[in-house]
């Protein structure tokens, strides 16, 4: 297939700076150098290449928009969001590892952990030699995780940990976990490492979505805590809430990625297959198809540029990540379902990005928010009533 060009309709480069683009085209090669050669033999595998995390590193994209000092390339947040784009123009379980490593991991622990747990984790983790997870999804609590019923007691030196998390990325991999529940009632953030007694993270098998990504249940049975391994810093579900703005702000963009992949793959597939007279792109219901997906790929990124400046301004709005979450995921899906319709039969095969990336994407609408309660989020925001009961 021929090299990635970009897909920019609307001269949206010009919105960015030079860093931006640096980034960008950074992570553009890389994802063609290090991740297009080898992903479809992992997402058969149901495996996570995980040679690329000592690599993924080197670029800088764990803790992306962390202070310097801590080892993080203290990228403002267009840039970081471009570099997701790149990421998940690869594929969603890559994103998914940078944005659960960087947004859900070193975020809660830079925002609220103590000087010490700060100092400890973050540079291993920027280095990628130490792999993070994010447990608040429970089996009977996923949309309203507000409802967990994982516990932890207080001990004489700590905490003792009692419950069961559900859906973790990176779960079974993961050196550290970051996990929230609820101590006299209150939902807090606690820092449970791999090998203590009681714990166990074993994988969820016969996933036919993100399959290149590690997704684990995580156990606790009278699991001890340390005293120093709760996150000092603040509590309740506000916490765990505003780790998944991080993580959701860069979904919005990674979803454009997707999108650009199959895009990319429709577009020189119907230049080239010859049905009845001409290339099929050459009939109207294809060009129909074409430019309803070049549309959309570039509201969701003019969306996007205008969201990082605000992030970068600290003006950004929740709600608005939501809108953009919501957006972007949607109609990505959309035009991956319409990339593999232009492809024909030649869409279901792994030969093109077009189906895995649609599979993957039907994670992407549910993580994080599903989309319904990305609609209630914003629902919410515009009439002031509340209707997610
Ligand atoms: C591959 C993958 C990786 C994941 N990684 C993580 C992770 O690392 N950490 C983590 O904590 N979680 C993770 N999750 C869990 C994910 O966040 C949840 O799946 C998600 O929040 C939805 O929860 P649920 O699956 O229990 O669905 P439910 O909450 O049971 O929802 C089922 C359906 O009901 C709808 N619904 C629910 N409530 C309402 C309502 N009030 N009004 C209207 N509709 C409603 C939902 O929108 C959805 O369509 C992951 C999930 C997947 C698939």
């Amino acid at each position: 297939m021929q090299k990635f060009q970009g897909v920019d309709y609307f001269n949206a480069d010009q919105l960015l700076n030079e860093e931006e683009i640096l980034v960008r085209n950074t992570v553009r090669q890389f994802v063609d150098d290090h991740v297009l050669p080898v992903i479809e033999r992992h997402y058969r595998a149901g495996t996570f290449p995980a040679d690329l995390i000592p690599k993924m590193a080197e670029v800088g994209l764990f803790g992306a928009t962390l202070p310097a000092r801590y080892g993080c390339a203290e990228m403002k947040n267009v840039a970081y969001g471009l570099a997701m784009q790149e990421l998940e123009r690869g594929d969603s379980a890559v994103r998914s590892f940078a944005s659960v490593q960087s947004a859900l991991v070193m975020y809660p622990i830079f925002a609220y952990g103590s000087d010490a747990q700060k100092d400890h984790w973050l540079p291993l983790l920027a280095r990628g030699e130490k792999i993070g997870c994010f447990g608040l999804t429970e089996p009977d609590f996923g949309s309203n995780p507000g409802g967990m019923i994982t516990r932890a007691e207080r001990t004489q030196d700590g905490f003792l940990l009692n419950g069961a998390k559900m859906w973790i990325t990176n779960g079974t991999v993961a050196d550290v976990a970051v996990v929230w529940a609820k101590l006299d009632g209150v939902v807090h953030g606690f820092l449970v490492e791999k090998g203590t007694k009681g714990f166990s993270a074993p994988e969820m098998k016969g996933k036919h979505s993100l399959r290149a990504s590690v997704t684990s249940e995580l156990v606790f049975e009278d699991v001890h805590i340390p005293a120093e391994n709760i996150l000092p810093n603040g509590s309740g579900l506000r916490l765990p809430l505003s780790c998944l703005s991080q993580a959701r702000y860069g979904i919005a963009w990674g979803a454009i990625g997707a999108a650009m992949a199959c895009y990319d793959a429709a577009l020189s597939y119907a230049q080239s297959r010859v049905q009845f007279t001409k290339p099929i792109a050459g009939y109207q219901l294809t060009q129909a198809k074409l430019v309803e997906m070049l549309t959309e790929i570039t509201k969701a990124q003019l969306l996007c540029v205008q969201l990082g400046r605000l992030k970068d301004q600290g003006s950004i709005r929740f709600q608005q990540i939501s809108m953009a979450k919501r957006n972007n995921v949607y109609q990505a899906l959309r035009i991956a379902r319409e990339a593999r319709s232009i492809l024909g039969a030649n869409g279901i095969l792994d030969e093109y990005p077009v189906m895995r990336h649609a599979a993957n994407l039907e994670s992407v609408i549910t993580y994080e928010g599903t989309h319904e309660m990305h609609t209630l989020i914003v629902g919410e925001d515009i009439t002031g009533l509340p209707a997610y009961t």
